[in-house]
């Protein structure tokens, strides 16, 4: 966002806990502090017109005594919740007949209800950490009856736990939407998300999946998008199960799925959440090659070179400037192109020469 702040004429004040953090190299103004301390929340609001977000590890109760303060925040608190609660999302979807694999939300590995929902399962469940988890952190993937058990125990002294039906995925794909305060939304082609480990490694678009599935993605995106009163970018990341898609989470800033569109459409993702939090309408989200491949580098153990990154035809390398730890997301490639497996070809050799890790998907 930093990036492409200057040319929209916006300014940007970021509240960072160090000054190394990757955001603070494109900013105008820089407030050190936490995102969880209220005091440097509120040092931040008396600089800026509007508050937003690059990630979700905020505190809710914070964000809402800022607004009652009259500072505004985009997207609300409210809007938020959707993010930083999974518990929160997935009763408010279920309850809204938005699909969202069958779970069971818990704060005591005593409750009676867990046994009878495990019996429900055909086989063992996800267990999600409620809050605070990302990239895969905080999602667990236990094999026996005694191993969730145990686990369950664990994660419920840290806050509250969602056990989840395991699905048989045939793939992920995730819907990209940018929303104006007056709910005008630009809504972008569905990509398809290739995972390893929990972590996103590859973006592709277009998406793997038929008509149906796109047309079915943009509409239960724009459902989510108005039902939580999204404003900037929203992504709803989405499992293709056997019955359907099913709501995998949201996302309430530029994401992961949407670093294509820097390149690959018109307005990207990064320039249309500063639009639409600063209250404009969103811009023209039409695409400029017929498909792109966006390859994150994930570090691996010794860094590669970025220069051999960039000499790939056709590549365009990000460096977040963060810097190198194994497993750590430290920039990302994206190609463009007209042949979805040249790009494919093309993205990797340049990750890799990057050092990304490589993994058996
Ligand atoms: P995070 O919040 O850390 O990104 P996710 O909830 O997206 O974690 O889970 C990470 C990955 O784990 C997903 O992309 C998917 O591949 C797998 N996963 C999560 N939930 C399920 C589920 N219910 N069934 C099957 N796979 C799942």
């Amino acid at each position: 966002m930093g990036e492409i702040a200057p040319s929209l004429g916006i300014h940007v004040t970021v509240l960072a806990e160090t000054l190394d953090d990757a955001a603070v190299a494109t900013c105008d103004e820089v407030v050190l502090g936490s995102p969880k301390d209220p005091l440097a929340l509120e040092r931040l609001a008396r600089l800026v017109e509007v508050v937003t977000f690059d990630h979700e590890l905020v505190d809710l109760a914070h964000l809402r005594t800022l607004e009652d303060s009259g500072v505004v925040v985009r997207p609300s608190a409210h809007a938020l919740s959707f993010a930083v609660d999974k518990a929160h999302q997935r009763q408010a979807f279920r309850d809204a007949q938005i699909p969202v694999p069958r779970f069971l939300v818990v704060s005591s590995a005593h409750d009676q209800r867990i046994e009878p929902f495990l019996e429900e399962l055909t086989g063992p469940p996800v267990l999600k950490a409620a809050r605070g988890g990302y990239d895969g952190r905080g999602v667990l993937f236990p094999s026996t009856r005694d191993e969730t058990l145990s686990l369950i125990s664990e994660m419920t002294t840290s806050g509250q736990v969602v056990i989840e039906e395991r699905l048989a995925l045939h793939g992920e794909v995730a819907q990209l939407i940018a929303r104006s305060v007056d709910g005008q939304m630009s809504i972008y082609p569905l990509v398809t998300t290739v995972q390893a480990n929990g972590m996103c490694i590859e973006v592709d678009f277009p998406a793997l999946a038929t008509n149906e599935l796109n047309e079915r993605a943009h509409e239960l995106g724009e459902q989510i998008a108005s039902l939580i009163g999204a404003v900037g970018v929203l992504a709803v990341e989405f499992f293709i199960a056997p019955e359907g898609l099913v709501v995998n989470e949201v996302a309430l800033r530029p994401h992961n799925s949407g670093h294509w569109t820097i390149e690959g459409t018109r307005t990207s993702q990064f320039a249309n959440h500063l639009l639409c939090v600063c209250g404009e309408e969103p811009g023209d989200v039409t695409t400029l090659a017929s498909c792109a491949v966006m390859v994150n580098v994930v570090g691996s153990e010794q860094p590669g070179s970025f220069v051999d990154a960039q000499a790939v035809e056709g590549a365009y390398v990000h460096d977040y400037g963060k810097s190198w730890r194994p497993d750590r997301k430290l920039g990302h490639v994206t190609v463009l192109g007209d042949n979805r497996e040249s790009a494919h070809v093309r993205a990797w050799e340049s990750a890799i020469a990057y050092g990304t890790r490589t993994r058996e998907v």
